[in-house]
């Protein structure tokens, strides 16, 4: 089966080379999503070998009132990677300073990412799903991945019909939602992350390899086998990022 990890947290494990390591073995698809501009150039050397990790630039909206101040950072090195995360909007803070601080993070990297176009995102939205689609809107010349996506199916259909994808992790195969997103959003715009190491599965943080356990929720739910539902994966995965 070809795995894809499509929201990692890789610089965030104790030992990120020994993942890195298991990720190659196992030739595992990662875009490997960083929290602040601060810590890219460090995900970038240690993938730069990689032939199946990809680093992401991100400023994680939990972080946006305390790391405005790194947005021209950010800016400045979007034209080193096609792959933008974590990035977002997050109001479980009721604060109106920090949320304003986090659409204006959000804002202004969406409009960075338009204006380089083709783009591809991996998008926080926990609570503020109407905020992070209008600030996307409707025409984004780029590719949008709703990471743990926990709005309404209402939601989920309006975020498909902006052509968004979602990526679904081992946590979420548990949760009551579950069974209504699968059912609510096309299986060409499903793909697998393990949100690792912050997603625990089996006892112990999620390892890229652990999507398998994603996989085979998605094939229970598609009815078909795993391995058709790995294959649904990555040729969505392929689609995302334009391979022909
Ligand atoms: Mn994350």
């Amino acid at each position: 089966m070809r795995l894809i990890d499509a929201h990692c947290h890789l610089d965030l494990y104790p030992d990120p080379a020994a993942v890195l390591a298991t990720i190659e073995q196992r030739g595992i698809y990662t875009i490997a999503v960083t929290n602040a501009p601060v810590v890219f150039p460090a995900c970038q050397a240690l993938v730069s070998t990689s032939r199946f990790v990809r680093p992401a630039l991100g400023l994680h909206p939990e972080l946006a009132h305390e790391r405005e101040q790194e947005l021209p950072r950010l800016l400045a090195l979007l034209s080193q990677t096609r792959y933008v995360g974590e990035v977002g909007l997050d109001y479980v803070t009721t604060e109106g300073a920090d949320r304003a601080a986090q659409r204006r993070v959000f804002a202004a990297i969406v409009q960075g990412c338009a204006l380089a176009g083709g783009k591809i995102l991996t998008v926080h939205s926990r609570r503020a799903v109407p905020d992070v689609l209008a600030a996307l809107g409707d025409r984004f010349p780029g590719q949008v991945i709703l990471h743990w996506f926990t709005g309404s199916a209402r939601q989920a259909e309006r975020a498909a019909a902006q052509g968004c994808y979602f990526s679904v992790n081992p946590a979420m195969v548990t949760s009551p939602n579950w069974d209504r997103l699968i059912a609510t959003v096309s299986r060409e715009r499903i793909l697998t992350e393990t949100d690792g190491p912050f997603v625990h599965t089996h006892g112990h943080p999620a390892q890229p390899a652990d999507v398998v356990s994603v996989t085979v929720a998605l094939a229970k739910q598609w009815g078909c086998s795993e391995a058709e539902a790995s294959e649904q994966v990555f040729i969505s995965f392929r689609r995302l990022l334009g391979a022909p």
